[in-house]
């Protein structure tokens, strides 16, 4: 089962509740929830993983992930365009008298080649960024990183749902989104069989969650919400939520002692014990959704 958890930045991402589920799950391995499933939490910004700043995962291995690229032998291309027209990412371009693939945009899918009637491309695997997997007690900890800015992160996502499902199986997977909309938020929802949303009841709040529900619905993934709540009386979020029939899970203030409690990178359940049993409550309630 894999469950995506898209931070909504800002405030809410200073709580890290992401980090706050999987230490809940951490701290009752016989739940009834789990149902023998071992935890797999995903950092899944490659740009940028934080989640090992608050987990402190032990670091066990690290293995490069590639792509395979495709590179053009101008000796048989006979410029036909084929592979210009497959191409749904753009990556083909006849430039001139010649075919450029353009690295940063191609997601190393193989159509281009498979479709080319010369048999003029070929593959070549091109380092793309690495995964690193270690251990946060009985939790399975992976984070990637990408050497470059674009759609390798999908590539290394990939490589790590890959790995997490050979040394475990049938794992509770949690994916810790990036803040907001990445090149990773649909491949990742299409995967989930739930999203929790953690958002604050602010406009640029209300801004990210219609952005995630249109996406979800889209690819008919149930949502449920985290809301964070500043203290401002906007009722915006809690309104579309109702209005879209989408459950509010926990109410977390964001409030100055809140914040100050997780400061440093302080999980929201160290600092504010309270929310252990409601943040268990509410996985147990995604995870009932899910199946
Ligand atoms: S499909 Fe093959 S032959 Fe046609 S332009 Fe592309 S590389 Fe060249
Ligand atoms: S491998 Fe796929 S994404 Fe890359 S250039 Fe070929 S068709 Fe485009």
């Amino acid at each position: 089962m894999i469950i995506a958890v898209v931070d909504g930045g800002d405030g809410a991402s200073r709580l890290s509740l992401p980090a706050s589920i999987a230490l809940c799950a951490l701290g009752n391995p016989s739940h009834a929830l789990l149902k023998g499933r071992r935890l797999v939490y995903v950092d899944c910004d490659a740009e940028q993983p934080r989640a090992g700043l608050i987990l402190h995962p032990r670091m066990i291995r690290m293995k490069a992930v590639h792509l395979p690229l495709p590179k053009v032998n101008p000796r048989t291309c006979t410029l036909c365009g084929r592979c210009v027209e497959v191409c749904q990412y753009g990556a083909v371009a006849l430039v001139s008298d010649h075919i450029t693939v353009l690295s940063d945009l191609c997601r190393g899918c193989g159509a281009c080649a498979l479709q080319c009637p010369e048999s003029a491309i070929y593959e070549v695997p091109s380092r793309i960024g690495t995964v690193e997997r270690g251990r946060v007690g009985s939790i399975l900890f992976l984070r990637g990183r990408t050497d470059r800015e674009s759609f390798a992160t999908i590539g290394v996502l990939r490589d790590m749902l890959r790995m997490a499902a050979e040394e475990q199986p049938n794992p509770l997977m949690l994916l810790d989104l990036p803040p907001g909309r990445s090149a990773l938020t649909i491949p990742a929802l299409k995967i989930s069989q739930y999203a929790l949303v953690v958002t604050e009841s602010t406009p640029a709040g209300l801004q990210n969650l219609k952005l995630l529900c249109g996406m979800a619905r889209a690819l008919g993934t149930p949502l449920g919400l985290i809301l964070c709540q500043n203290g401002d009386h906007d009722t915006s979020v809690e309104d579309y939520a109702e209005e879209q029939c989408i459950p509010v899970y926990l109410r977390v203030p964001l409030d100055g002692a809140t914040v100050r409690a997780c400061a440093g990178g302080v999980p929201l359940i160290t600092a504010l014990p309270q929310y252990r049993m409601r943040l268990l409550g509410m996985l147990s309630r995604t995870i009932r959704e899910a199946e």
